[in-house]
């Protein structure tokens, strides 16, 4: 068995290593980086066109788009900064991307992105990030139960020096058993479980500093933790009440099956918080655990074999004990196996385990955060 695993062990340690276009084994550390990846949200390597950048999801929402349009143009104007509105058409069925035509053409300010299907409400938000410019990004949805007006709030506690600023529907007005009740439970399970204090995960109404994005990609429906995600990435986060207003045109495109997918999504959340950089930590623990419990399953065994001259077969703990030890030797390979995904994860995009805000020399005792952010928020006061 101790021969086995010793063999087991070599071939790890060996895959850890990879083949350089020689044939020669490389060690991980002195590994090139993939150059020719490029995460989309890097467009902010460009210089920023613009102040801000509204998104906006839109799924079947003809009604209300150019109500929303209308509210927007009037609170956007009155900021006066330069801004761009990005609506972005999740395959709509009822008209909504006719009606964004019509907006386009309205308004200089306005882009329109048009998905090829409905990929759901994460997607399309990762759409329009990826496509905008501002140096702040603020999202809402498109069924006017966001206010507009709400947006120079977000701005005024973005430039207090914030890199998230997430609305809180303190006076929710959805129905009180299938989404007011739901989100409550919801909201403090993920508060109790991510360690991030907010009142409200879920409403979409927020504004991003756009270094933030850089660091956070959004998979499955997974928006409403962008919170939880920004604070692993040493955001400064902050929540102000907002309001929110009845649906009036259109249906909510969600039942109370979220529900199991919010859970999912919170353990991957909770998984990637704790373990994601060493996850043989998680699964390492819990197979020395099982195998602990198998060892003292076995003594019991025996015991009870030479005080009792009980037979091994008469009860279950033979039975349980392998159990015991066979669960815990496949966890110890789990963790294993993951050490090796997390290495090609982070090795492959040349990604470091820590992220930097600033480095601070006698040269450069004001330095500004590495990843290029003006420390001067004024701009935006
Ligand atoms: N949405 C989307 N794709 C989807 C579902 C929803 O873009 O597959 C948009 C929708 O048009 C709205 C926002 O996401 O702008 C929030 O949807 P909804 O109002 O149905 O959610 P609720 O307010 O009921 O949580
Ligand atoms: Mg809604």
């Amino acid at each position: 068995m101790c021969y086995n695993f010793g063999i087991f062990l070599k071939r790890i340690i060996a895959m850890m290593k990879s083949l350089d276009s020689n044939g020669q084994v490389v060690p991980i550390g002195s590994r090139p980086n993939n150059a020719g990846i490029k995460n989309p949200t890097e467009s902010a390597d460009l210089p920023f066109s613009c102040d801000l950048s509204v998104v906006i999801p839109v799924y079947n929402e003809a009604e209300n788009l150019p109500i929303l349009q209308q509210q927007l143009a009037a609170s956007l104007n009155n900021l006066k900064i330069a801004y761009e509105i990005i609506y972005v058409d999740d395959g709509s069925t009822d008209g909504s991307l006719a009606a964004l035509q019509n907006i386009v053409q309205s308004d200089g300010n306005v882009r329109v992105i048009e998905l090829r299907r409905n990929f759901g409400q994460t997607p399309a938000i990762s759409a329009g990030m990826d496509h905008s410019q501002g140096k702040i990004i603020v999202c809402l949805d498109a069924d006017l139960q966001n206010d507009p007006e709400d947006i120079p709030l977000l701005l005024n506690k973005i430039a207090e020096g914030y890199d998230l600023v997430s609305g809180w529907r303190k006076k929710r007005q959805d129905h009180w058993l299938s989404r007011t009740l739901v989100s409550s439970v919801a909201n403090r399970l993920i508060s109790l479980i991510t360690d991030v204090k907010l009142h409200d995960y879920g409403c979409t109404l927020k504004a991003y500093r756009r270094d933030l994005l850089h660091h956070i990609r959004l998979y499955g429906q997974m928006h409403r933790f962008i919170p939880a995600l920004a604070v692993l990435v040493g955001a400064k986060i902050a929540e102000i009440p907002v309001n929110h207003r009845p649906r009036r045109y259109g249906k909510s495109k969600y039942g109370l099956n979220r529900m199991f997918t919010v859970l999912l999504d919170l353990l991957t959340v909770k998984f990637l918080g704790s373990f994601s950089t060493h996850p043989i930590n998680l699964f390492g623990g819990s197979g020395l655990f099982l195998i602990g419990a198998s060892v003292v399953t076995g003594i019991v065994m025996i015991f009870r074999k030479l005080v009792y001259h009980q037979s091994f077969i008469q009860t279950p703990l033979l039975l349980l004990s392998a159990l015991l030890f066979i669960l815990g030797f496949q966890s110890i390979l789990m963790g294993l196996s993951a050490e090796l995904l997390i290495r090609t994860y982070h090795e492959s995009q040349g990604k470091p385990t820590y992220i930097i805000r600033r480095i601070i020399t006698s040269d450069r005792p004001d330095a500004e955060p590495e990843d290029g952010y003006s420390a001067n928020r004024e701009s935006l006061r």
